[in-house]
């Protein structure tokens, strides 16, 4: 019976993500689900990247966390198009929650719209909503054993961003074991190693980023 119940939740959920797909496809628009524990450096990652594509591309956030408005603020200086979506108990962000996002955007006004999941190693990857591309994020201070642990977030990435490695030579990290432990689960998503702090990466990531973007306009078509 349980199984059931949250299959139903699921179908909805999915029914609500292909609405949201649709309106996104119609806007031409990017949408980018990013994820990861808390603290792996997703606020930071779009602090830099936002800028970066000023005056070339367009964007946006929606921001999902627990409680307060503090990573909206941030984003807020870069784009006025910043929604916080405010999840209370919820561990995940829904289709449902984007759904009333992208009404308080205008979605004719974006290139990029970057959906900040909430913090969480676990169930975000298992929620689709609606977005084109999935961004999963693993920091050094977490440990490089994180990718076989936590299989779920990293499989269904079509990219992984191995950030603040500015700190690869203060802390004990093994790069080969994470290369190892996603050649086990997923072959298909590139390794960018990144720091938003010092810049190292940030041209792959970012040109990466326009790739999928350039993909989507010709779809669109
Ligand atoms: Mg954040
Ligand atoms: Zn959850």
């Amino acid at each position: 019976m349980k199984i059931t119940v949250i299959e139903s939740v699921l179908k909805a959920n999915d029914a609500v993500a292909r609405t949201n797909r649709r309106r996104m496809d119609e806007a031409k628009l990017l949408a980018v689900n990013i994820m990861s524990a808390p603290g792996s450096g997703k606020t930071a990652l779009l602090e830099k990247t936002i800028p970066a594509f000023d005056g070339h591309l367009r964007s946006a956030v929606l921001v999902g966390d627990l409680q307060t408005t503090r990573d909206a603020e941030r984003l807020a200086r870069l784009t006025a198009q910043t929604t916080q979506i405010n999840t209370g108990q919820g561990c995940h962000l829904s289709a449902a929650q984007v759904a009333q996002g992208l009404d308080s955007l205008d979605l004719a006004q974006i290139d990029l719209l970057f959906i900040e999941n909430v913090g969480n190693m676990v169930c975000p990857a298992g929620v689709d909503l609606g977005e084109h591309v999935r961004v999963a994020l693993l920091s050094v201070p977490e440990g490089d054993d994180k990718v076989a642990k936590y299989p779920t977030l990293f499989q269904p990435a079509d990219v992984i961003l191995l950030t603040k490695v500015d700190l690869l030579n203060v802390l004990d990290f093994d790069r080969g074991r994470v290369r190892d432990d996603l050649s086990r689960i997923n072959t298909r998503a590139p390794l960018i190693e990144l720091s938003a702090k010092t810049g190292q990466g940030m041209d792959d990531w970012l040109g990466w980023l326009a790739g999928r973007r350039a993909e989507r306009i010709e779809t669109a078509v």
